[in-house]
């Protein structure tokens, strides 16, 4: 359904469809995670093993400056990578767990709210709106409790943090 709304849209700005394209697209559409160039290349490579990093890095642009594909950074949690998603999915925020990063997506009302407020308030035209809210999820909530306790036992026992050394070799 995504992929044929595109294609309407690749149609209506006089852009042709290759398969190439269509595969990157699909990928893109289908997928329930953020995927980098390097993971789209490579899953694209399963699909047609004669698609070449240079095309799919080429077609990733075109998407993108199409306006058909976001790119996100996701809090840059590792370094300067960039993530793709269509932008036919509802609007949403990505919530970044900067321990062990995983993504959520945040779909609701408040996000419409915010955009209709900035509008009024700034008389601004807003043509699109990334939200990245970065944090700990509470999976990683709990570990970091346990390792601040961890730490604060080893402390007023008098020792300091555990170093570990590396093994000796004989
Ligand atoms: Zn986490
Ligand atoms: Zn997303």
């Amino acid at each position: 359904m995504a992929v044929n709304t595109t294609r309407g849209s690749l149609r209506e700005r006089g852009i042709r469809l290759t398969r190439q394209r269509q595969i990157l697209l699909d990928l893109i559409d289908k997928t329930r995670d953020h995927l980098d160039a390097e993971q789209l290349y490579k899953l694209a490579k399963v699909r047609d093993s004669k698609i070449n990093r240079v095309t799919v890095y080429r077609t990733i642009k075109m998407l993108k400056e199409t306006g058909l594909v976001d790119e996100l950074d996701l809090m840059h949690y590792s370094g300067d990578q960039h993530y793709y998603e269509t932008r036919l999915k509802q609007e949403h925020a990505h919530v970044i767990c900067l321990r062990c990063g995983r993504v959520e997506e945040f779909f609701g009302d408040p996000l419409q709210k915010l955009r209709r407020q900035i509008e009024s308030h700034l008389g601004f035209q807003i043509l699109l709106a990334r939200t990245e809210v970065g944090g700990y999820c509470s999976h990683c909530q709990a570990l970091r409790a346990q390792e601040i306790q961890a730490a604060t036992k080893a402390a007023e026992s008098g020792r300091a943090a555990p170093v570990k050394e590396p093994p000796r070799r004989r």
